[in-house]
This record gives C-alpha cells, structure tokens and sequence, in this order.
C-alpha cells in the first residue's frame, strides 16, 4: 500500500513552544477539509537560514516565521509581496520548486480583526500607534490603505517613530513624542509595544480616548497595564487574540487558496 505524502507546514521561532499556531491551522485544516501537518521549529538563535531550508529540503511547504527570525526570512526569501516589501519583514513563507516566496501577513490581520470582528470603520479616524519596532512597522501600510484622516507615531525611542513616519512620505501621518500626545483624541489607539509583556505601563496622557474609541493591544492573553488604563479611561477594549488569528488564516490562504472561517477558531481559543 503506498503511504499517503502529507503537506507539512510549521511555525518557527525561538522560543516557540508557547506558540497557538499549530492549534490554530489543525482548526483551518479540520475545518476546509485540508490534509496537512502543522508542526513547531525551534531554530538556534544563529542558525535560522540552514534550519529553514532544511525543514524545505525534507518537503515542508510552508512556514510561519515569528520572534526574533521575520527580518532573517526577508533575507531568505527569493521573491517578496507587496506588502512584505512595505513592512521590511516577513512572517510567512511558501516553498515552490526553487522559488521562496515571503509575504507579511500580520498588517491584514490587524485591519480584517478591526473591520471585520470589532466592526471598526476607518474613514474619517484619527489612530494612534504606540510602538515603532516591527510590529508597528508591518501594520503601518496595510492601516494607511484604510485611509484614516490622522495616524500619528509615538515610541519610547522617538527617532524610530520619525523614521517610521519618513518612510510612508503620507501627509496624514505624524511622529510625536508621549508628552506630545496631551490634549490630542483618538477613535482607535493599538498599542504595537512590547511593554504588556513586561507588565509595564505607558506614559500615555489621560484624555487621549475619543467617545466610542477602540483600545487596541497586540498583545495577548493577559490584561496589559495599557488595557487597564483604557477601561479606566472608558474606551472599548481588545487584544490580539483576533489579529493572531486573522493573520493566520491569511497564511492558510497563500498556501492553501482556501479562506477558513476565523470567528470559531477565536472563540475556541478564547475559551
Ligand atoms: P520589537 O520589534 O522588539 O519592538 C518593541 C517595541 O516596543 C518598540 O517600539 C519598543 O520601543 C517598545 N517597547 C518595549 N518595551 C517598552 C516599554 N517598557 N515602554 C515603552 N515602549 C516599549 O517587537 P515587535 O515585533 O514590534 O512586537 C511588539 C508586540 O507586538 C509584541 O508584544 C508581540 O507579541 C506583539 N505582536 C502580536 C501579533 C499578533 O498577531 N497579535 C503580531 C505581531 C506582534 P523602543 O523602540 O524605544 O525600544
């Protein structure tokens, strides 16, 4: 009897055990009727380039890039998306033949969780972005294509903000500094900060919450000083529960054509 060859995928990073990823395709795979295998890579810290092309050569078809390998991964790739080009990095990788392909991912799954689940409309918005690391820059595009009226940059280290801010040459973005913010409202503040992690609080000015704004943490499964300080500030609350969702269905669909349904897959984890 011959033995059924498997499509093999997998996210690798370092760490990677904690990683929801390979919960989050088996769901897509059982869901779309996909026969595929999803597995975890823990490349040396070193090594992600051999590590990546030997997961390729043993007939992986995929893999999902996370911390700290998504700059390594553009340089891997032989061919770039559009989007991935913008962000400078990349979270998804297709294996066909010779070629690597690299795309971005993480941008679509910010703004489909904002759009779709949160029901967020960008037209007329004025946003916030907290951070100016990579998260921030793989959004900062894909939020742009919204055409919000303002987006303004604050970082802890402001350069990165007015780097940022320089790389779109788009008159509706700003850079400015925490203490720049007072006085200033928002209808939808993300914080794009690893700060939740480390359990530490922003200085954000208190007042920066237009009525009905969204508070939006990329971080999650925990309740981050920044979520806090929004509910005490009367703004709506999220994480980034939907968005690692959301940019994992998009990966699904560069690999596998197939959309998958994302709204189960997000309340399954959220239980
Ligand atoms: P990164 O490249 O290391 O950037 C970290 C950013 O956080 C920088 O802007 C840094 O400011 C800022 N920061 C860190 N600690 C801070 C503190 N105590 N106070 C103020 N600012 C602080 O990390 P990243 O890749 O952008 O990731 C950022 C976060 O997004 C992570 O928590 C990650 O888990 C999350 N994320 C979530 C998803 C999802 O699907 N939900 C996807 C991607 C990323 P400086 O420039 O001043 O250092």
């Amino acid at each position: 009897m011959s033995e059924l060859i498997v499509d093999r995928y997998a996210v690798i990073g370092n760490p990677v055990a904690h990683s929801k990823s390979p919960a989050i395709h088996a769901e897509f795979a059982r869901q779309t009727g996909q026969s595929l295998k999803y597995g975890r890579v823990l490349a040396p810290p070193d090594d992600f380039r051999a590590t990546a092309l030997r997961f390729r050569d043993e007939g992986g078809r995929g893999l999902n890039v996370t911390v700290p390998f998504k700059n390594d991964a553009f340089a891997l790739a032989t061919a770039l998306t559009e989007r991935a080009r913008d962000a400078g990095a990349v979270n998804t990788l297709k294996f066909d033949h010779d070629e690597i392909l690299g795309d971005n991912t993480d941008g679509a799954g910010l703004t489909r969780d904002l759009i779709h689940n949160l029901d967020f409309t960008f037209t007329h918005k004025r946003i916030l972005l907290l951070g100016a690391g990579g998260a921030a820059q793989g959004v900062l595009f894909p939020l742009l294509r919204e055409q919000p009226a303002l987006l303004v940059i604050a970082n802890r280290t402001p350069e990165r903000a007015i780097a940022l801010q320089r790389k779109t040459a788009n008159r509706a973005v700003e850079a400015r500094t925490f203490d720049a913010l007072a006085g200033l409202t928002f209808d939808l503040v993300i914080n794009a900060t690893s700060a939740g992690l480390s359990d530490s609080a922003l200085p954000i000015p208190r007042g920066i919450f237009a009525a009905d704004a969204l508070a939006y943490d990329m971080v999650y499964g925990r309740d981050t000083p920044f979520m806090q300080f929004a509910r005490a500030e009367n703004a709506r609350v999220a994480d980034g529960l939907g968005m690692l969702v959301e940019q994992a269905a998009e990966s699904f669909f560069l690999w596998r054509g197939v959309r998958p349904e994302t709204r189960p897959v997000i309340e399954k984890l959220r239980q």
